[in-house]
């Protein structure tokens, strides 16, 4: 077993603290990475302060990881030591149902083995994330990292990336289509990015007027501040795609009415429940559906398509003895867009 060191949450009232856990050595179909890189998503804040229920203490959150391959198992087929790879939101799946097969292992009939607050196949080892120096994965769960993008900018896009692009391109956003991207944060600013490279005409909806300038920076045609009287009148049937990705309980009814007819409005982001009128739907043939990262083919193509088209995540990198002060800032939606923690401060040494 090897000695890792962490940062744990030893509870859902308590705060994250240093930790050691035990990584094993690789299996005959497993790598061992050094993890480099590992961003903040809503999610870890959600899990580690239990708002989902059900959370499993102690906690090492993350699933945004970058790394370098040091180990490989005996039968290990596609990756070789040095090489720079990915990990999501998930470790390992049944492969055997009809999701799995599908390569939508997001979807598992068993349930997907989530990268942390879960449990391994066998159902009693604790999965742990990647704010800890090493990790250990079947290799067919491992994304390859492209080479042309700073790998501190690529952590974001293996959870915040592919929860966007999947929806995106699933519901067939085309070229000119007036896509709403709800909420400008993690997911919502990777959001705005691939449905540009997508050519889509982007409109941010932010609950106020303080990321106007930032939306336009980012590449959004336009914005609109749903707290502004008027603001959902003003805006009525107005967009063929709609991806809302807040984190905090608001009025899905009122969004929906944004939508023409027929459209979609997809929801990523899972705060508590909010209530739900038949009307907005009925009204105008209109869909509300939901969408779960991506599968591990999906996440490739997304990365694939990220380097191809120059997208990145703008990030703030911290030392991981700022992760506590980092939530807070999560919370206040303080932050452009995505903080990533530089596990070299895990190390005591640098990542060059
Ligand atoms: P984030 O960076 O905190 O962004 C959430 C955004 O929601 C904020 O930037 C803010 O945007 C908006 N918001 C926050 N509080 C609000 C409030 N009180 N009223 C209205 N809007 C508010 O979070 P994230 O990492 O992008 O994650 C977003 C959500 O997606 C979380 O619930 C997370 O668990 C979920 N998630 C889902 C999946 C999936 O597979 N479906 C994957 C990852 C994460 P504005 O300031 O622009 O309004
Ligand atoms: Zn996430």
């Amino acid at each position: 077993m090897l000695h890792t060191p962490a940062y744990a949450a030893a509870s859902a009232r308590s705060a994250l603290a240093p930790f050691t856990i035990q990584r094993r050595e690789p299996g005959p179909h497993e790598v061992l990475i050094d993890i480099l890189y590992c961003g903040i998503c809503h999610s870890d804040i959600h899990q580690v302060r239990d708002e989902w229920g059900g959370s499993i203490f102690p906690m090492v959150p993350g699933h945004e990881i970058v790394g370098t391959v040091t180990r490989t198992g005996d039968h290990v087929t596609k990756w070789k030591t040095g090489d720079i790879v990915g990990v999501g939101c998930f470790i390992d799946s049944c492969h055997e149902c009809d999701a799995c097969r599908e390569g939508e292992e997001q979807y598992c009939e068993q349930g997907m083995n989530a990268t942390y607050n879960s449990y391994e196949r066998d159902g009693s080892t604790p999965t742990y994330g990647g704010y800890s120096t090493h990790i250990t994965v079947n290799e067919d769960y491992v994304l390859r990292i492209p080479a042309s993008l700073p790998l501190e900018r690529v952590a974001p896009l293996l959870c915040a990336g592919i929860t966007t692009y999947s929806p995106l391109h699933r519901f067939g956003v085309r070229p000119g289509d007036r896509v709403a991207i709800v909420g400008l944060g993690g997911l919502g600013h990777m959001g705005v990015k691939i449905a540009k490279a997508m050519g889509a005409q982007v409109t941010v909806l932010s609950h106020s007027q303080g990321k106007r300038e930032a939306a336009l920076a980012l590449g959004a045609d336009d914005f609109v501040a749903t707290g502004d009287p008027g603001a959902f009148k003003a805006n009525a049937l107005r967009f063929d795609f709609i991806l809302d990705t807040v984190s905090a309980p608001h009025d899905y009814n009122a969004y929906l009415g944004l939508l023409k007819r027929d459209r979609t409005m997809v929801l990523v982001g899972i705060p508590d429940p909010v209530p739900l009128s038949a009307a907005p739907l009925v009204m105008q043939r209109r869909r509300l559906a939901g969408s779960l990262i991506g599968g591990i083919r999906e996440t490739q193509e997304m990365l694939d398509f990220c380097a191809a088209h120059g997208v990145a995540s703008d990030v703030e990198v911290i030392p991981i003895q700022q992760v506590n002060e980092a939530y807070e800032r999560v919370l206040r939606s303080d932050v452009r867009y995505r903080f990533v923690i530089d596990m070299a401060s895990l190390k005591g040494g640098g990542n060059g």
